[in-house]
C-alpha cells in the first residue's frame, strides 16, 4: 500500500562546519509533510536556510541530525550508492538554469541522462522515443535537441531543466527557486507548465521562493523560514488571509491582521535591519532583533512551533 505522504522530513538539521570552531546554523530543527500530489512552498529571504533544507532533502548535503522519510523509507543516512533507487523517485529543478546545465551536453543528451542512469534505455539512441514527446510538453521542438544549453534564452533553458528533471515521472520534484533567475514575462510560463505537469502525472512539489507571491499559485501549504527555523506553516490560503508570525505578516507587507489582540499595534510594511548572522544566530526567537512586538521573554525563551487551530502552526510567544 502506498503511503500517504510521499515525503516526511523530521526535526531537520544541517550545520556547516565554517573555520576552526565557528558553525552556521543553515537549518535547525524543521519539520513538515508533503502529501501525494500535493505541493508545499517554503519561503524567506535569502540566507534563511530554505535552499539548504532543499539540498539536505535530496540528499546533496548529508544532514546533522533529524530524518527523511521519502515514501515510507527512511534515507537520511543512507549512502550515495544506497540512494539510486531513490533519487529516481525525487529530482531537482534548479534556480539557475545557467549554471545547472552541463554547457558541453547537447540538449537531448542532457534530458537523456537520467534514462540511461537509471537503466530505462540501453543506449543515447533509444532516449529518443522519451526526449521528444517530453521536448514538446516543455514547449521545445525535437529540432531543439541537437543543441547546446547556451544556444536558449534563460526560459528556454529552465524548460530543459524542468524536462530533465521530469522524465523519469518522479513522485517529488524539489524547485529550487525555479522561476527567481527569469525575466516576469516569463515566470507564469514556466508556473503554468509545472502546474499542468502536476495535474497530469500527479507528483508532489516542494517550492522554494522567496517571496510569498511567488509560490501563492502552486501550493497547497505554505512554510516561512527565518534564520534557519520554520516559523509557521498551514494551507496556502489560510496564511494569505491570517498570516500570524510577526516575519510572515512582514513579507506581506500591507495585509490587515485579523488577531484583534495585534490589531491595534502599527503594522511595519517591511521588516527592517538585516537578518542576522546564522554563525551567531540571536537566543530566544531568533526573529527578535528585528520583531516590532518583541517583548523581553522573547530574547530568553525560543518559541517552540504550536498548533493554534486547524492546523496553523506558528512559533511565537504571541500566541
Ligand atoms: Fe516577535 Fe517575540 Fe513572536 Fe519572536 S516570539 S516573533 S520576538 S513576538
Amino acid at each position: 500500500m502506498s503511503n500517504q505522504n510521499i515525503l516526511e522530513v523530521k526535526n531537520l538539521t544541517k550545520h556547516f562546519k565554517v573555520g576552526h570552531r565557528q558553525i552556521v546554523h543553515a537549518v535547525d530543527d524543521v519539520s513538515f509533510t508533503i502529501p501525494r500530489g500535493k505541493t508545499l512552498g517554503i519561503v524567506g529571504e535569502s540566507g534563511c536556510g530554505k535552499s539548504s533544507c532543499a539540498r539536505t532533502v535530496i540528499r546533496m548535503y548529508d544532514p546533522t541530525k533529524g530524518q527523511i522519510i521519502l515514501d515510507g523509507v527512511d534515507i537520511t543516512n543512507l549512502k550515495q550508492k544506497e540512494l539510486k533507487p531513490y533519487r529516481k523517485k525525487m529530482q531537482m529543478i534548479f534556480q539557475d538554469p545557467y549554471a545547472s546545465l552541463n554547457a558541453r551536453m547537447t540538449v537531448r543528451d542532457i534530458i537523456a541522462e537520467p534514462l540511461l542512469a537509471h537503466k530505462i534505455v540501453k543506449k543515447k539512441e533509444d532516449a529518443n522515443e522519451f526526449v521528444y514527446p517530453m521536448l514538446e510538453r516543455v514547449g521545445l521542438t525535437k529540432e531543439h535537441a541537437n543543441r547546446y544549453a547556451h544556444e536558449f534564452s534563460g526560459g528556454q533553458r529552465q524548460r530543459v531543466g524542468i524536462a530533465r528533471a521530469l522524465i523519469l515521472h518522479p513522485e517529488l520534484i524539489i524547485c529550487d527557486e525555479p522561476i527567481s533567475a527569469l525575466d516576469v514575462s516569463i515566470q507564469a510560463q514556466v508556473i503554468n507548465l509545472l502546474k499542468e505537469f502536476q495535474e497530469e502525472k500527479g507528483g508532489a512539489y516542494l517550492f522554494i521562493a522567496h517571496d510569498l507571491s511567488m509560490v501563492r499559485y502552486v501550493s497547497d501549504e505554505v512554510g516561512v523560514m527565518y534564520l534557519g527555523q520554520m516559523v509557521e506553516l498551514c494551507e496556502a490560503d489560510e496564511i494569505y488571509r491570517s498570516p500570524l508570525h510577526p516575519y510572515t505578516r512582514g513579507l506581506l507587507g500591507s495585509i490587515p491582521i485579523a488577531n484583534p489582540k495585534l490589531a491595534k499595534a502599527k503594522e511595519k510594511s517591511s521588516i527592517k535591519g538585516d537578518i542576522p548572522s546564522p554563525i551567531n544566530p540571536p537566543d530566544g526567537c531568533r526573529f527578535h532583533t528585528r520583531c516590532p512586538y518583541a517583548k523581553p521573554e522573547c530574547a530568553k525563551v525560543a518559541p517552540q512551533m504550536k498548533d493554534v487551530g486547524g492546523g496553523h502552526m506558528v512559533a511565537c510567544h504571541l500566541y
